[in-house]
């Protein structure tokens, strides 16, 4: 048995959600004549009480185009020194956008208002305009770390206030809302724009998708196109995202308390320094000074636990979909087991 606990991305296509894409109704999505795909974008967009909603290949890419429909060369948008929208989107902010970067240093991920009121640049030809705040919810590389709505909701005061546009991450937010006491509406109303990641923790094969209003997703469908990203019968991966939001929500609950399970295990054992405060689905760990963390990462590898390096010292574990109860005993056992 091989655990694969590197990304919540590993998860396979399930028999029923195989069964919806095979019998889907397809057409050519480029003119927006995919009747799956136009379904899967209304379901999206209502599920978070917006307009409009796109389907794109990743969540790199409907990152990229919110950037893009938000801002004006030159410009800045502020966000999170840990954000996947800066760290792991290849520099796409600068190339496809144009724009500086103005990170911010946040609670495990997570900026307040204050610090992203005193981070907007003042009105001076010296400096690039402010135009965006990007927030990621929950936030990877903070641990699946979770947004409080009250931070959200003055943060979206003060970008109302000083004309700022606010986009979403929302690769896990159905972790955040699945565990914290808000919902998906109460999340619609605080954006701009909103990207969703289908192939993670609802165990899609493909896809992400970009909600907002019907004008911005007018625009995001001519920045897909330039960016490459215009899918013709992508009804049968759309299939597959319909599939996932109707039956994958409220399970991501199972991989927080089997994370949680994790979390605990490491706490006490004796090559691991530190667990950081297990949120959601990702487990972060990092490992005492006189070991090298990549021999935890091979061990590990060698019992067929596949696991991530994640920075210094640190391992990271993600639970997911495809992740059984059998498979979280012994993973259990392994961690347990190396000296
Ligand atoms: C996975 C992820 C994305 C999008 O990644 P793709 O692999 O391009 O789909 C965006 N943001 C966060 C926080 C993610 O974890």
């Amino acid at each position: 048995m091989i655990i694969d606990l590197r990304s919540d991305t590993v998860t396979l296509p399930t028999k029923e959600m195989k069964e919806a894409m095979f019998n889907a109704k397809v057409g050519d999505d480029v003119f927006e004549d995919d009747e799956t795909v136009n379904k899967l974008e209304a379901l999206g967009a209502s599920l978070f009480g917006k307009e409009a909603a796109i389907y794109c290949p990743s969540g790199t890419m409907t990152n990229q185009i919110a950037i893009k429909l938000n801002t004006n060369s030159p410009g800045e948008i502020i966000c999170d020194e840990l954000s996947h929208v800066y760290k792991y989107e290849g520099g796409g902010i600068g190339f496809n956008s144009g724009l500086a970067s103005k990170l911010l240093q946040g609670n495990a991920g997570r900026l307040t208002a204050k610090q992203i009121e005193t981070a907007i640049n003042p009105d001076d030809v010296h400096f690039p305009e402010t135009q965006l705040v990007s927030l990621e919810n929950t936030c990877n590389k903070g641990g699946g770390t979770i947004y409080d709505i009250e931070e959200i909701k003055n943060i979206k005061t003060l970008c109302d206030n000083k004309n700022l546009k606010l986009h979403l991450d929302g690769a896990r937010i159905f972790n955040a809302t699945v565990e914290a006491n808000y919902s998906t509406q109460d999340i619609g109303a605080q954006f701009d724009t909103i990207s969703v990641c289908l192939s993670k923790g609802l165990g899609a094969p493909v896809g992400s998708l970009l909600l907002g209003t019907k004008t911005d997703i007018k625009k995001a469908r001519r920045i897909r196109k330039l960016f490459g990203g215009g899918m013709r019968q992508a009804g049968y991966i759309a299939a597959a995202g319909i599939y996932a939001l109707e039956n994958n929500i409220e399970r991501l609950k199972e991989d927080h308390q089997k994370a949680k399970g994790l979390g605990s295990t490491l706490e006490n054992l004796a090559y691991v320094k530190k667990v950081l405060p297990v949120h959601t689905n990702i487990v972060v760990f990092e490992v005492i000074d006189k070991i090298d963390y990549t021999t935890i990462i091979n061990k590990l590898e060698e019992k067929n636990l596949k696991s991530v390096a994640f920075g210094p010292q640190q391992i990271r574990l993600v639970t997911h979909l495809d992740y059984t109860d059998d498979m979280h005993a012994e993973a259990i056992n392994i961690l347990n087991s190396l000296r």
